[in-house]
C-alpha cells in the first residue's frame, strides 16, 4: 500500500511538473505546488472534484498566515504499517491527490483544467470517473451530492447556499468547521483493537464529532476504553463507556449469585439460567445434589455438566464431565463454575448455535436499557449429538465460540448473513419464522432475561458506583455507561436461556482464516460490519452528551430543519449547520423548543438500532428491583468511602438505627451473624479488606427478614420487602434516609 502511494505521489508531481509550470507575480518560476498545499481540498470536503489553481490570482498572491498554517500541516509520521495515521480531529480528511490515489488506480481519474467565467482564473481539477467510482468503494466524504454539483459545476463554487460569497482562494470549496463547542470529541487512545469500528461508526455520524487517538489536553466529551474502569486508577470527567465493578459482576461466579438471589426472592420469574455451583466453595454440595438427582431419577440418568474457569473467556479451559469426580484438579485451586448442560438445544441443519444480544445499559440512576435490533447467531462446525463419553471432547460440536470454530476445517465464512457459521440475529430469527416459530414471543422472552438480568446485578453495580465515585462529588465525576453482549442459547422447544454476560464483547470486523495449519490470515467480516458499526454508532448517538442547542424562530423552521435533516441520514452536517444558524433565535417560545425536542426525539428513536427497554418497560418491571434498596442501606453504612466492605461497628450501627433488635436478635446474635457472613463471603470480589461486603449483607438482611416477618408474609420476596420498608421507615423518622438520588449520574 505504502509503496503505491508513493509510486502515486511520484506519478503527480511529474504531471504537474511537466504540465504546468505555476507563474507567480514576481516572475520567479514556482516548483510545483508542496503535495501538503494540495490537501485543502479534502480537508472542505470535496469528494469528487479536488481543485487546484494553477495560476495565483493577485488578491491571493500573498495568504495570510493564519491560511497558510491552516493549509499546511505538519508532517504526520507513518504508522507501522506504512499509511500515514488519521491527524486528531480529523475522521475522514487527508489530501485529494493522496486520498484519490488510494482509492483509484490511474486510469480511474484524471486532470481537467478550466478557466473561470467571472474571474478568468485558471484552475486545475481531479475528475473521478463516475463510472469507476460506481464499481470501486466509494470515497468517504461527508459532503452532500449538492455541494458537489456545485463544486463540478465551477462557476458556483465560491458561493454558499444562501447566495453569499464564500471567503478564501476561488475554486476552493470550503466547509464551515464546526465550533468544538457544537463538537463531540471523542477520546480513542485506549479504544485498542475497537478502533477500526469507531472510525466506521464516526464516518457515519459525521461532521459534528471529533476524534482525539492521542487524547486532549482539554479533555474530552466522550472516552472510549478497552479495560475496564478498575483497571484504572483515576478517570477524566465525561462520558466514558465503562462501568465500575461491570468486569466484576459479570465474571460467571458473580453472575450465577446474583441470580441465584434473585431465583430465591421470584422462584418462578428467573428460571432462565442453568443450576450452577461455584467451585471450589460448593464442590461438596455438588456431588451430593448430583447423587440426590440420581437416586430420584434412577440409574438410568446421566446428567452432563460443563465446567468454566470463573474469569475465562472464548472457551478458553471448557470442558464437560458426567461425574462429578471428573472435575480437574485445577477447579478445586482457581474458582471456576460448574453448571447443568443443556443437552437439547435447537438446531438449525443439525448444527447447536447461540445468540449474541447486544445490550446497552445507558444509566444506572436513573435506569436506563437498550437493546440492540441486530444481533450475531455463532454456529457449532461439527453436527450436534446429545453428550456421551464418545463425543465429550468435542468442542466443535458442543461450544459455539467463534474463537474455537474458526480453526475448525468446518467453518464457512460467508458475506452474506443467511449462510455460514457467523449470521445475522435478524437471519435466524426470519429462518425460525419460516419454520412456523412464534418469534415475537422469543423477542420478548429474550427482552425479559435482558432485563432481569440486569435488574439482577444492579445492585452491586450501584454498590462499587458509590464507593469509587461517591456523590457529593460530582464535579469531574465522570458518566458512566457500559455495552454488554448477552450470550443466550435456544433449547429445542425455543426456550431462551442465558449463558453468560461479557462485560466486553468483541467489536472486531475482521475475520481471521487459517491458511495453513497455525497460520491465521485477517480478512474482512461483512457480517461483523454490518451489526457492529451501526451499533457502536448509535451506542455513541444515545451517550453523546447534550451540547447547547439553540431554539430555532417557529415551527416550519423545525420542521425545516427535520426534512434537511432526513436527506443527509447518516450525516449530522445539516443538523450543526442549522442550529448554528439559528443560534442568534435563541429568545423564542418555549412551545417551539418542546416541539423541537418531541420531533427529534421520535427521529432519532425511529432511527436507532438500538431499542429502549428501561423505562419504556418500567411498569412490568419495578417490582423486581427489591435489592437496590438493600444496595441503598449498605451503601449509607458502609463508612469509610472507598471500600466495599462493612466494618462491625457499621453493622452494628444499622441494626440499631433500623431498630432490628427484636424477635431474639440481640446484640450478641448479630456480632455472630456478622462474623459468620463475614467469614463465608471473605473470597467474594477480592479486594483484600476485612469486613462484610456487599453480598454478605444481603444475606444477613435475608437472615433478618425471615427471623422478624416469618409469620407475617408468604413470600420470601414479601419479607424482605417488609424488612427494608422497617428499615427505611425508621431512618426516615429519623430524617437520615439516603434517597434514591443517592446512585443518580453527574451529568
Ligand atoms: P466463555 O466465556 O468462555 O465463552 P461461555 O459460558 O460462553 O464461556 O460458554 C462457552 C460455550 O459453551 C457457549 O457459547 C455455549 O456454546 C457452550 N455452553 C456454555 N454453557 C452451556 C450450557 N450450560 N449448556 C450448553 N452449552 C453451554
Amino acid at each position: 500500500m505504502s509503496v503505491k502511494l508513493q509510486n502515486m505521489s511520484d506519478r503527480l508531481s511529474a504531471v504537474q511538473i511537466h504540465g504546468h509550470a505555476i507563474a507567480v507575480p514576481d516572475g520567479r518560476q514556482h516548483s510545483p505546488l508542496p503535495r501538503a498545499r494540495s490537501k485543502s481540498p479534502a480537508v472542505h470536503g470535496s469528494r469528487r472534484v479536488a481543485l487546484t489553481p494553477i495560476s495565483i490570482p493577485p488578491r491571493t498572491r500573498t495568504p495570510s498566515p493564519r491560511a497558510r498554517t491552516h493549509r499546511t500541516p505538519s508532517p504526520r509520521p507513518l504508522s507501522a504499517t506504512g499509511s500515514r495515521p488519521a491527524s486528531a480531529g480529523q475522521v475522514d480528511g487527508g489530501d485529494p491527490v493522496g486520498r484519490a490515489a488510494t482509492l483509484y488506480p490511474t486510469s480511474m481519474f484524471s486532470f481537467e483544467t478550466f478557466r473561470r467565467r467571472d474571474s478568468g482564473d485558471t484552475f486545475r481539477r481531479i475528475v473521478v470517473e463516475e463510472s469507476s467510482r460506481s464499481k470501486e468503494k466509494r470515497p468517504v466524504s461527508s459532503m452532500s451530492t449538492a455541494d458537489s454539483e456545485k463544486t463540478e459545476s465551477g462557476s458556483d463554487a465560491d458561493v454558499d447556499a444562501e447566495g453569499r460569497k464564500r471567503k478564501g482562494k476561488p475554486g476552493i470549496v470550503r466547509r464551515r468547521r464546526l465550533p468544538t463547542a457544537l463538537v463531540i470529541t471523542l477520546d480513542t487512545t485506549r479504544a485498542r483493537s475497537q478502533l477500526d469500528v469507531i472510525r466506521l461508526a464516526l464516518k457515519q455520524l459525521g461532521r459534528g464529532w471529533r476524534e482525539y487517538p492521542h487524547g486532549r489536553k482539554a479533555g474530552s466529551d466522550m472516552y472510549w476504553s478497552v479495560p475496564a474502569f478498575n483497571d484504572y486508577d483515576d478517570f477524566p470527567s465525561g462520558v466514558i463507556n465503562k462501568l465500575p465493578g461491570m468486569k466484576d459482576m459479570s465474571n460467571k461466579a458473580n453472575l450465577s449469585q446474583a441470580l441465584d438471589r434473585m431465583h430465591q426472592l421470584f422462584p418462578e420469574a428467573f428460571d432462565f439460567f442453568p443450576t450452577t455451583w461455584r467451585l471450589p466453595e460448593e464442590f461438596h454440595q455438588f456431588c451430593a445434589e448430583v447423587r440426590v438427582l440420581k437416586e430420584r431419577r434412577g440409574k438410568r440418568y446421566k446428567p452432563t455438566f460443563i465446567v468454566k474457569p470463573d474469569e475465562g473467556t472464548q472457551g478458553g479451559g471448557i470442558y464437560l464431565l458426567q461425574d462429578p469426580h471428573d472435575v480437574k484438579s485445577i477447579g478445586m485451586v482457581r474458582p471456576a463454575v460448574v453448571q447443568e448442560y443443556l443437552t437439547n438445544p435447537y438446531l438449525i441443519d443439525g448444527y447447536k448455535f447461540d445468540l449474541r444480544i447486544y445490550v446497552l445499559l445507558a444509566n444506572i440512576e436513573p435506569l436506563e436499557i437498550y437493546i440492540g435490533r441486530e444481533g450475531m447467531a455463532r454456529f457449532c462446525t461439527v453436527p450436534y449429538q446429545s453428550p456421551s463419553r464418545m463425543n465429550l471432547h468435542e468442542s466443535y460440536m458442543h461450544l459455539t465460540n467463534y474463537s474455537l470454530n474458526k480453526y475448525s476445517d468446518g467453518f464457512i465464512h460467508s458475506e452474506d448473513g443467511d449462510i455460514g457459521s457467523k449470521r445475522t440475529l435478524s437471519s435466524v430469527l426470519q429462518r425460525l419464522k419460516r419454520r412456523g416459530k412464534d418469534v415475537d414471543k422469543l423477542w420478548k422472552d429474550i427482552e425479559d432475561i435482558v432485563l432481569k438480568t440486569i435488574i439482577a446485578i444492579l445492585p452491586e453495580i450501584k454498590t462499587f458506583h458509590h464507593v469509587m465515585l461517591p456523590p457529593g462529588k460530582s464535579q469531574g465525576r465522570p458518566k458512566c455507561y457500559q455495552l454488554l453482549g448477552f450470550d443466550i442459547l435456544l433449547t429445542s422447544d425455543l426456550k431462551p436461556i442465558l449463558l453468560e454476560v461479557n462485560s466486553n464483547p468483541s467489536l472486531k470486523i475482521d475475520a481471521e482464516r487459517e491458511v495453513s495449519p497455525g497460520v491465521m490470515e485477517a480478512i474482512p467480516s461483512p457480517v461483523d460490519e454490518e451489526i457492529k458499526v451501526p451499533l457502536v454508532r448509535d451506542v455513541l448517538k444515545v451517550m453523546k452528551p447534550q451540547k447547547k442547542k439553540p431554539v430555532p424562530k417557529s415551527p416550519s423552521k423545525v420542521l425545516d430543519n427535520l426534512t434537511d435533516e432526513k436527506k443527509g441520514d447518516g450525516d449530522d452536517n445539516s443538523t450543526d449547520e442549522n442550529r448554528n444558524l439559528s443560534e442568534d433565535s435563541a429568545g423564542s417560545s418555549d412551545s417551539n423548543a418542546n416541539l423541537l425536542k418531541e420531533l427529534d426525539q421520535t427521529r432519532e428513536r425511529e432511527k436507532l438500532v438500538l431499542l429502549e427497554l428501561y423505562p419504556r418497560l418500567e411498569k412490568q418491571y419495578e417490582h423486581f428491583r427489591l435489592v437496590e434498596r438493600v444496595a441503598a442501606l449498605f451503601c449509607q453504612f458502609v463508612g469509610i468511602r472507598g471500600t466495599t466492605r462493612m466494618g462491625p461497628t457499621g453493622f452494628r450501627t444499622f441494626t440499631r438505627t433500623c431498630k432490628l433488635h427484636s424477635n431474639g436478635l440481640t446484640t450478641a446474635a448479630i456480632d455472630i451473624l456478622y462474623i459468620d457472613m463475614a467469614r463465608r463471603w471473605a473470597h467474594a470480589i477480592p479486594d483484600r479488606t476485612a469486613g462484610l461486603c456487599f453480598q454478605g449483607f444481603i444475606d444477613a438482611f435475608f437472615y433478618i427478614a425471615r427471623r422478624k416477618f416469618y409469620n407475617r408474609c408468604e413470600q420470601f420476596a414479601e419479607m424482605v420487602a417488609a424488612l427494608i420498608d422497617h428499615c427505611e421507615g425508621n431512618l426516615e423518622e429519623r430524617g437520615t434516609l439516603f434517597r434514591a438520588g443517592v446512585f443518580a449520574s453527574p451529568l
